[in-house]
């Protein structure tokens, strides 16, 4: 199993890995939202109107404009997306890649347990799924007040993921968080991939909102199970 990796499509540059029943990947900074039709034609992308909530929708749940933070696919022919512009994407799936799809975990998705819904909706049983942290603001770069962090001071995790920089200031690590709540969940340690790239320091490769503000480019973060029956 390898992670992404960078590649060129029509002039636009993306991470994406490739097998026969899987394909998942990140786009960089000014991929157009019209070159994803170009990655997946003739495929229904089904794109969610996030909401940082811990809401996890399958295909049949989907309408335009549907309010939702992740997306399990098993088995339907088409394509999960989450935008993100220094959120965490978070892709799984399975070892048949019978069922996969990726959330959007910001710190509230977090702190609302999104993760847990996953494991809900997954029967509980993480340890037969891979999982893919894309990229995402790492702890060097996130700073965030007090608030934030008395939000966390319930989760089993909460003490180890915020460093205080300056009075009521910490560094919050997102990436650390949910990769203790999903190894607590059952996910085996070694199956918990990081593709190690920061939104927030690596210029010119991805959008980040905390760095460039509001432009609205954002990163597309796809997977589609290949293995499901073609249309018709
Ligand atoms: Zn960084």
């Amino acid at each position: 199993m390898t992670d992404p990796v960078l590649r060129s499509l029509a002039g636009e540059s993306l991470y994406v890995h490739e097998e026969e029943k899987l394909i998942y990947g990140y786009t960089t900074r000014n991929f157009p939202p019209t070159a994803l039709r170009r990655l997946f034609p003739g495929l229904p992308i089904l794109f969610l109107k996030q909401v940082h909530s811990d809401r996890i929708i399958m295909p049949g749940d989907w309408r335009p404009g549907v309010e939702a933070d992740g997306m399990l696919l098993q088995g339907e022919h088409a394509v999960a997306l989450i935008q993100t512009a220094d959120c965490l994407p978070l892709f799984f799936f399975d070892d048949e890649r019978r069922s996969g799809g990726v959330l959007h975990v910001g710190w509230r998705g977090l702190q609302k347990g999104i993760e847990e819904r996953l494991a809900e909706l997954l029967g509980g049983d993480l340890g037969r799924f891979r999982f893919h942290l894309g990229p995402g603001i790492e702890r060097d770069c996130y700073e965030v007040g007090e608030d934030v962090r008395e939000q966390f001071a319930k989760k089993p995790y909460g003490r180890v993921i915020f460093t205080p920089v300056r009075p009521g200031k910490h560094l919050l690590d997102l990436k650390a968080g949910l990769t203790l709540s999903l190894r607590a969940l059952g996910a085996a340690p070694e199956r918990i991939r990081d593709c190690g790239l920061c939104t927030f320091c690596s210029r010119g490769l991805f959008p980040s909102y905390r760095r460039d503000g509001g432009t609205g480019r954002r990163v597309f973060n796809f997977l589609m199970l290949r293995g499901a029956p073609a249309p018709g």
